[in-house]
């Protein structure tokens, strides 16, 4: 018989194929070794590991759409579902032009591990457009989003795989997407899609969510560190949904906003930012940028800024060991997917920083996604008090059990939600068997 493993003598594993390993330390190369580091805590679990070192399915589709120029372009979209072993594939779609399928791949796999980490009863997936949404109209925007779903749209659904906001996607973008998806089947689909407009099946409290998650974590972990939040400085990279929110949370509780970084600057006010004002001067204008009333704060001085808590809210591999070694915070907050490098958590680690890791941190946001997803299915829809209440809730439970976890085996706080995760995904696993 024909050897299929390609590897002598042996059918048990195959070797991972190319797209599948490790790039230098792209986003799927960090994951493969966040996942490495967990094994030795996996017990029996560990047998099914390889499951999470291949995403289950990955869609690579074209998306061509006509200009307003008249011309036709084309561009790159994905949707890669990581894990269903728990529940229907869950996460984001992101339009950037840096978008690529092993990124991809790696921020499914963290949402398999973040829904796992709270307990919400999804598995992981997460799309996203290569393009860069800025340059397009709004009609071309809306031309992209319908393309797209309709290419994706074999393998999304209510009980398959659900899109949410992420990277430069918003509730506009999600209307679209269950209008698409919705015309395509034939019937209004509310639970294809979360992060809808209110109006529309959205939830009270979505957009505010990630953000509010953030900071309800970084209140516990504030406590168990002795750091009071109440004149607690706060530094923060990227002011959108995630970092704006947060950061407004965190200054209604008494902490001072002292530095913003976003892709239109860096600004800087030691006695604290005015927030509300900051957050009118970045939806007129797009970004903390010319912000009157602060100093202007350049790029690399931003990561030495002194500061108790720095939230990474923007994206990916920003927090490298070229800055880690200068960050003063007592707190690393991960409102961002992936923003330490493995390097620098280390660096981070060594001098006594407490990193938050995203995959619990930024959790916030699935949360409410789920509750939106619920209350679509119900017809049913609550409060934004009952909203709020039940998001600190399951925050504040997933943070204790990571915690208890952290002591336990004397693991950061990554590997802590990493195990928590990963047990429970391979669990369902074991328990489901293998299909045929
Ligand atoms: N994009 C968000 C995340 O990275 C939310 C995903 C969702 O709500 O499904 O967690």
């Amino acid at each position: 018989m024909q050897n299929l493993s390609g590897t002598s003598g042996s059918l048990n594993t195959h070797p991972l194929p190319s797209y599948l390993q490790a790039d230098k330390l792209g986003p799927w190369g960090i994951y493969l070794q966040q996942v490495d580091r967990v094994t030795p805590y996996l017990g029996n679990l560990a047998r099914w590991v390889e499951t999470l070192k291949r995403p289950k399915r990955a869609l690579i589709v074209d998306v061509p759409i006509e200009l307003d120029n008249g011309t036709v372009a084309h561009f790159e979209g994905y949707r890669v579902q990581h894990n269903t072993s728990r529940g229907p594939g869950k996460g984001g779609v992101r339009f950037h032009q840096d978008v690529t399928l092993s990124e991809v791949m790696a921020l499914s796999a963290w949402m398999s591990i973040k829904n796992a980490a709270v307990n919400v009863p999804y598995g992981g997936a997460k799309g996203g457009i290569r393009v860069d949404p800025r340059k397009l109209s709004r009609g071309e925007l809306e031309r992209l989003t319908r393309r797209y779903t309709s290419e994706i749209g074999i393998i999304i659904g209510p009980t398959k795989d659900i899109p949410a906001p992420d990277v430069n996607t918003n509730e506009q973008v999600m209307a679209w997407m269950m209008d698409t998806y919705s015309m395509n089947v034939g019937e209004t689909a509310t639970g294809v899609v979360t992060g809808k407009p209110i109006h529309l099946g959205g939830s009270l409290g979505r957009r505010e969510a990630t953000g509010r998650g953030v900071y309800t974590v970084g209140v516990e972990a504030a406590h168990h560190i002795g750091l009071t939040i109440e004149g607690a400085r706060v530094a923060v990279q990227g002011f959108g949904n995630v970092g704006g929110i947060a950061g407004k949370l965190f200054a209604d509780a008494g902490a001072r906003i002292v530095a913003v970084q976003d892709h239109t600057g860096g600004i800087y006010r030691e006695a604290g930012l005015d927030v509300p004002e900051l957050l009118r001067h970045v939806a007129e204008n797009g970004g903390v940028g010319g912000f009157p009333g602060a100093e202007v704060l350049d790029a690399d001085a931003f990561w030495g800024v002194d500061c108790e808590i720095l939230i990474p809210a923007a994206l990916e591999g920003q927090i490298t060991r070229d800055n880690a070694g200068r960050i003063k915070a007592r707190m690393v907050i991960e409102g961002a997917n992936g923003p330490t490098t493995p390097e620098a958590d280390d660096i981070l680690h060594d001098k006594g920083v407490l990193v938050l890791p995203d995959v619990i941190a930024n959790a916030g946001g699935v949360t409410v996604s789920y509750f939106e997803w619920v209350q679509d299915f119900s017809s049913f829809f609550w409060s934004e008090d009952e909203i709020n209440a039940r998001l600190v809730r399951v925050m504040k439970e997933a943070f204790a059990g990571v915690w208890q976890v952290a002591q336990e085996h004397r693991v950061s706080l990554r590997t802590a939600t990493f195990i928590v995760a990963c047990q429970r995904i391979l669990h369902a696993r074991e328990m489901r068997g293998l299909y045929p």
